[in-house]
């Protein structure tokens, strides 16, 4: 069994709700298909967002459900596993194995965070294990920071969380900073600590440091870490679409062009599955954007179809002019 929408939007974070809330109040049919792991789910609040400052990720999104809703679009809770081209749109196969057919794809799955692989590091993820300065860097103001050498933007993180306490520690761990690296580090008052990370040390539950693989404890409060950012979207394969590395070098994202258009035609990529730099706001601006892109292709595809349609009728209405003309001509004995 399979239904038809204008717009199938593949991923219910920020971008692909408001991409979902453009479409609805475009008064396109969308539905919106969404497996309920938005990357920010273990932080307790969302920061930076104008107008919504600190709000849980949760309840962010269960308004922006609500208001894709209220417009007359669907929500529904699903995971795509894969997509294909069919009759001049696309199919959409559900891994429950139920099917969407689509006009457009908007995809918004966002990315996964693969981590340093460091014991105990998971767990505080999103609480005391951070990434992003301006999502956190607020909350950890002044304390003792440390930064864990975990990709190639790390010694970049480490200036940047100078900004926000003066007690910031890089741990090379198993890279080695070059040695205008380690000049900034030091010019900025930046400790640097050789060795490898063993394990994180967590007392009623907070971080309270960070063991070396020597048994030496560094006392801190938080750490910054540079996961790999990877986008989510093998299920696009079948249109040609892969993730490829992205210039930062920090992961892998779906390019596009500046309008969110892949590289498929009639697919839209927003949010971090193509901008993993996006933050909240970054990512629901460019699913709007996105939506407005995808309503003006349709409508430029349907006034094409209406024209062809009308130079059909015309050349109908000519054609048929002319008969009676010439039957008329006959009757008359010219
Ligand atoms: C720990 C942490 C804290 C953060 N804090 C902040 C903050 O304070 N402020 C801020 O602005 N940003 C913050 N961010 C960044 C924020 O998470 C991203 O900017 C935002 O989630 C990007 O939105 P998105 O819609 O692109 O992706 P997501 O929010 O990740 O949404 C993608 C959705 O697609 C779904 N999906 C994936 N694959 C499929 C599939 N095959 N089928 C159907 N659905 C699928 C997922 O389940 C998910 O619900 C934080 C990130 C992390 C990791």
């Amino acid at each position: 069994m399979s239904e038809d929408y204008d717009v199938v939007v593949i991923g219910g974070g920020a971008a692909g709700l408001n991409g979902g809330l453009m479409l609805a109040r475009a008064r396109r049919s969308v539905v919106v298909i969404d497996a309920g792991d938005p990357r920010n789910a273990p932080a307790g609040h969302v920061h930076g967002l104008l107008g919504r400052e600190g709000i849980a990720p949760g309840e962010l999104l269960e308004r922006g459900r609500a208001e894709v809703s209220g417009f007359g679009g669907r929500v529904l809770r699903g995971t795509v596993g894969a997509v294909a081209r069919e009759d001049g749109g696309f199919a959409v196969e559900l891994v429950d194995g139920s099917r969407i057919r689509a006009r457009r794809v908007l995809v918004t799955t966002g990315l996964v965070d693969e981590l340093p692989d460091v014991p105990g590091l998971r767990d505080r993820w999103g609480r005391d294990v951070l990434h992003c300065p301006y999502c956190h860097g607020w909350e950890v103001r002044d304390q003792a920071i440390g930064v864990l050498a975990s990709g190639p933007l790390s010694v970049h993180q480490a200036l940047l969380f100078r900004q926000w306490s003066d007690d910031v520690t890089f741990f090379s761990h198993t890279l080695r900073p070059t040695g205008e690296q380690v000049e900034e580090l030091a010019a900025r008052d930046i400790r640097v600590v050789d060795g490898e990370v063993a394990s994180l040390e967590v007392v009623e539950d907070r971080l309270t440091g960070v063991r070396l693989s020597d048994g030496t404890l560094v006392a801190r409060e938080a750490l910054a870490v540079s996961p790999r950012m990877v986008a989510r979207a093998g299920f696009l394969a079948g249109l040609g679409l892969r993730p490829v590395d992205h210039p930062s070098g920090a992961g892998e994202h779906i390019p596009a062009d500046a309008a969110g258009r892949a590289e498929a035609p009639g697919v839209w990529v927003a949010g971090n599955v193509t901008d993993l730099m996006a933050q909240v706001g970054a990512a629901a601006a460019a699913g709007a954007a996105a939506a407005a892109q995808i309503n003006a292709d349709l409508v430029a595809e349907e006034t094409r179809e209406a024209v062809a349609a009308a130079r059909n009728r015309f050349s109908a209405d000519t054609e048929a002019r002319n008969c009676a003309r010439v039957a008329a001509d006959r009757r008359h004995g010219l």
